[in-house]
């Protein structure tokens, strides 16, 4: 299940030193995934390894982020999250958001959430797999809002030839629409290539300016 741990990071779990654990499996397959050994599951290291871990951070850290892969795949995630919980650490779930009733489910015991918008919700090009249904995120969004106990951001790795003006702008709408406050347009890398700083500028401006506070990162 852990495929491995990050030690430490300022800036994956706001208000929190955190460490960040990676998950196994994932039924997406984007095609920037950074992560793509993560996503078939293998041996990984066993829970104690991850309770050892953190009863060692105990007074250096106050986070955990679980991220992956995708958590909400995990069978036993509430265990896990009720184990860093109770081992005093706040959690941030990192989501892609196709399974809000699993998200949704453990809100109580979160403490941040981030889900990735990939796409706006009708769009059907092909860069996340055939799982991919862009209208999900949104509804795990929307639930997290209406919840009003978890804080929540939503995220969008933007790829140049998938993330037009046109495509961004619909994706700010049903933020507006689900009451998303935070949003971060995040830079792909590698073979791909971003849009262009200026259109991420304009619609970063136009979000803000909207009430959806916005940055590039
Ligand atoms: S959702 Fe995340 S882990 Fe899964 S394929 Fe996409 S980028 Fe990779």
């Amino acid at each position: 299940m852990i495929g491995g741990i990050q030690p430490c990071s300022f800036i994956d779990f706001p208000g929190h030193l955190a460490a960040v654990v990676f998950v196994q499996g994932c039924d997406l397959s984007c095609k920037y995934c950074h992560n793509p050994e993560l996503i078939p599951r293998r041996q990984g290291k066993p829970l104690e390894y991850l309770w050892s871990f953190l009863e060692s951070r105990v007074g250096l850290l106050t986070g955990v982020v679980v991220s992956g892969g995708e958590p909400t795949l995990q069978p036993d995630l509430l265990s896990l999250v009720q184990g860093i919980r109770d081992r005093g650490f706040a959690v941030k779930i990192d989501t892609h958001g196709m399974h809000p009733e699993v998200a949704l489910s453990l809100v109580k015991y979160l403490d941040y959430v981030a889900v990735d918008v990939k796409l706006d919700s009708k769009s059907t090009r092909p860069l996340c797999g055939s799982s991919f249904q862009g209208s999900l995120p949104f509804e795990t969004l929307r639930g997290l809002v209406l919840s009003k106990t978890t804080p929540c951001e939503a995220r969008t790795t933007v790829v140049e030839g998938y993330h037009s003006e046109s495509v961004l702008t619909s994706i700010l709408e049903s933020l507006r629409e689900v009451g998303v406050t935070r949003w971060f347009l995040q830079l792909c890398t590698g073979k791909y290539q971003p849009p262009t700083q200026d259109l991420l500028n304009r619609v970063a401006e136009r979000a803000t300016s909207l009430g959806v506070l916005t940055s590039c990162r």
